[in-house]
């Protein structure tokens, strides 16, 4: 037996401040529920891509795109189409979605990073890797790029996903690739709506929710997608 630690890192940078500090202090860092530091992996189409550290709930999303101490900008100046906010498998936001907090109703990028705020506005923080995506991107692709690595990811014990994972990828593959039908954006919803809440892990929720998100807030562009049918042939079920 060799007995091994694993430890996340923002864990670790988190324990750094609490010895150094005192937990008492430590808590008045953040905003009430949501105290201490987060670690932020920043990448995608940032001129500043990197790590920061922040206290919790007192930087914005736009801060941490726009502010010369974080993503510096939208590179190349192009505009900003959406955020993925908490990970791969958080749920997307969209530029210039407004949402009500509070008594407000409060601008994209006007929203506190934080735990509770996030999961408010219908995503999560999760792993505190946002991924900002430009104006320049196809959606549709940034979509199916997603589903490849959770198709192969899936481990395969649950027929939900080790299935719906690959029908996905494959609906995805032919609406990038040529051969999409008429119905796969409706397809996707129906897939990914019967994998959440039906498997082992929470990969399940993981894989459904980028294609949920996506296909909902950017309806237009996959139904699109969908009905470019015709330079070649269209694909056979599933
Ligand atoms: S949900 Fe988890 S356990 Fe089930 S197939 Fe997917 S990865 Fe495996």
């Amino acid at each position: 037996m060799c007995p091994t630690i694993v430890n996340n890192v923002e864990t670790l940078c988190n324990v750094k401040h609490i010895v150094e500090m005192g937990a008492e202090q430590y808590t008045k860092l953040g905003t009430p529920n949501n105290t201490g530091t987060r670690l932020i992996s920043l990448s995608g189409d940032v001129k500043q891509p990197g790590y920061f550290e922040i206290e919790t709930g007192k930087v914005t999303l736009g801060e941490l795109i726009y502010d010369e101490n974080f993503g510096g900008g939208v590179r190349d100046g192009n505009g900003l189409q959406a955020i993925i906010p908490g990970g791969s498998s958080s749920k997307v936001l969209r530029a210039g979605e407004t949402f009500p907090i509070g008594e407000d109703e409060v601008d994209l990028l006007d929203v506190p990073y934080d735990f509770d705020t996030l999961m408010k506005i219908g995503t999560m923080s999760g792993s505190g890797a946002i991924i900002v995506i430009d104006d320049s991107r196809n959606i549709v692709e940034c979509l199916a790029n997603l589903a490849e690595f959770y198709a192969h990811e899936s481990c395969g014990q649950c027929t939900p996903c080790r299935e719906g994972s690959l029908w996905m990828n494959k609906a995805l593959h032919r609406m990038t690739h040529g051969g999409a039908r008429t119905e796969d954006a409706e397809y996707l919803l129906h897939i990914a709506q019967n994998i959440q809440g039906r498997t082992v892990c929470a990969f399940g929720e993981a894989c459904s929710w980028p294609v949920l998100s996506f296909v909902n807030k950017f309806k237009h562009e996959f139904e699109a997608k969908s009905l470019n049918t015709t330079d070649k042939e269209t694909a056979s079920t599933p």
